[in-house]
């Protein structure tokens, strides 16, 4: 492995009808049927200790997918000594050999276990298969592959040495002095392999916190990290209440960084802990967040009607509006709304809900019960709200599963909260402007949320895009051109907001890295 190692992003497989890998992912996914029973992991040692916590099919609910156990303030101690021990000697291992264990991890997964995570991520998270090989797969694999390139090209950056006869400076790369706490997300996979994968890259050691509702696939991937070679006690998997979790890891003066994913309120509970004990820390924690967006679709009169209708269609309700990314707010001028409201309505009637066991299903269920009464409760909203008028859907049913009907409103008040707030689920909400006051407007939506994550304009005038794009420059950390806000890639569009979306360090890119490394510059004289 050298600093011009280049990664490549991982094909897809398309699984058609009757496919080796559609033949191969049913066999897969007979393989939990049955609950599995996901322990605690420390180092080497399997903890399965108090109540017992259910993870269920949020298609259908009465299923349980996994049960698993909460670790207790004590165990995430024991998690943390852990962590520090094997610090010390995964901290001296050359880049290189920990480059090559994860390398490895992504070829079993590109390979042998593939359909594991696939299939995990679809009856725990329920994502059809397509959406679930974008992420638990692909992307996945994309991290563990660029993470690499990544950490070899940052950090073969070395200091200049004017006369090195006599004086030579070097930068020594090292990991953090402390533990980093990765708290993961249940709408990526990806994501949950990404945030502990990371820092230990780079020579760090992580606690390991998933999702309540994605512990059976973020525990797959970790079992393939294990097995890849990764040194017990260096990533630990403790799944936790979130409020134990950040009490203890803010206690303990070893935490080095916090690589979180998730809700605004939550990242900013955590960064206040952090505040509030920083008398108490080695060193001064980092803090990387990526939470959320409420993220539009503004479009010009110039907009080519069906790469807007087609591609708003798909950023709203692939995967139920629950990516960060999700479109959930769009703007279309007057002059053109009437032709493209058509459009939309007549694709979204092509548009089925279900179970993600059918690849057919675009829409499945949201995650669980919370985010089904969050959703429905915005429902509710709009029937009663004078400002607000379902156009499609609106149903929504959790007698098996947690569904909510892929469901479009319009809103006559720019800044109604439908148009505000960030809702996580298939709900999509249009405000039709005066084309006349197109700049107007832009102002408007960009105040309207305190997020700005990822954004669209769709625009074929050149004057226009120049204009649009230069006032959309600090309101969105991924910005589109005639293209949906949904869908980064690994490599090619690194991820991450700004304002109140986080902390843009940009996952999927080169720069995020450097986050992980606390280099000592060292300079000898001879
Ligand atoms: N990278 C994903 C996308 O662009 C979204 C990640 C997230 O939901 O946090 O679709």
């Amino acid at each position: 492995l050298s600093s011009t190692f280049t990664a490549e992003n991982e094909p897809m497989l398309d699984y058609a009808k009757g496919s080796p890998e559609t033949a191969q992912l049913a066999e897969t996914l007979e393989q939990y049927k049955n609950p599995a029973d996901i322990p605690i992991v420390i180092g080497d040692e399997e903890i399965r200790t108090g109540p017992v916590q259910r993870q269920v099919a949020p298609f259908d609910h009465k299923r349980t997918v996994a049960t698993f156990y909460h670790a207790t303030p004590e165990i995430l101690k024991k998690a943390i000594d852990s962590n520090m021990k094997a610090r010390v000697d995964w901290e001296r291992r050359p880049l290189q050999d920990r480059c090559d264990i994860f390398l490895r991890a992504a070829d079993m997964i590109s390979t042998e276990r593939r359909m594991n995570l696939i299939a995990t991520t679809m009856v725990g998270q329920a994502k059809n298969v397509y959406q679930a090989e974008i992420d638990a797969t692909a992307e996945l694999i994309d991290f563990l592959r660029f993470n690499v390139q990544f950490a070899l090209s940052t950090t073969s950056y070395q200091p200049i040495s004017t006369e090195p006869k006599v004086t030579l400076n070097s930068l020594v790369y090292r990991g953090l002095e402390g533990f980093w706490a990765a708290v993961c997300p249940f709408n990526f996979t990806a994501i949950g392999g990404n945030l502990p994968m990371a820092p230990a890259i780079m020579g760090n050691v992580a606690l390991w916190k998933p999702s309540d509702t994605a512990v059976l696939s973020n525990y797959e991937a970790f079992k393939i990290y294990r097995e890849a070679g990764l040194p017990p006690g260096v990533i630990n998997f403790v799944p936790a209440d979130g409020p134990t979790f950040g009490d203890t890891i803010t206690a303990s003066p070893h935490l080095a960084g916090i690589n979180f994913t998730g809700s605004q309120a939550t990242f900013k509970r955590i960064w206040r802990q952090v505040g509030e004990n920083l008398d108490n820390f080695i060193n001064f924690p980092r803090l990387i967040g990526e939470c959320g967006g409420k993220n539009m679709h503004f479009v010009h009169p110039s907009a080519d009607l069906d790469n807007v209708a087609n591609n708003t269609v798909r950023s709203a309700f692939e995967y139920n509006g629950q990516k960060c990314s999700a479109c959930s707010r769009l703007y279309v001028p007057e002059s053109m709304w009437p032709k493209l409201k058509e459009r939309i309505l007549s694709i979204l009637s092509e548009v089925k809900m279900g179970s993600p066991m059918d690849r057919e299903n675009l829409v499945t269920a949201v995650i669980d019960a919370k985010a089904f009464a969050r959703a429905k409760s915005y429902i509710d909203f709009a029937k009663s709200s004078r400002d607000l008028t379902i156009l499609a859907g609106g149903k929504c049913d959790d007698s098996v599963g947690y569904f909510i009907e892929p469901t479009v409103i319009v809103s006559t008040d720019p800044k109604n909260k439908l148009m505000a707030e960030e809702i996580f689920a298939p709900i999509l909400t249009v405000y039709v402007y005066p084309d006349k006051k197109m700049m107007e407007t832009v102002e408007l939506s960009k105040n309207t949320s305190p997020f700005a994550l990822t954004g669209a304009i769709f625009v074929q005038d050149d004057a226009a895009k120049a204009q649009l794009t230069d006032a959309f420059r600090f309101h969105a950390g991924n910005f589109y051109i005639n293209d949906k806000c949904t869908g980064s890639v690994v490599g090619q569009q690194p991820f991450g907001g700004t304002r109140q979306s986080g902390t843009n360090d940009k996952a999927g890119g080169p720069f995020y890295m450097t986050r992980f490394t606390s280099p000592q510059a060292i300079k000898e004289t001879f």
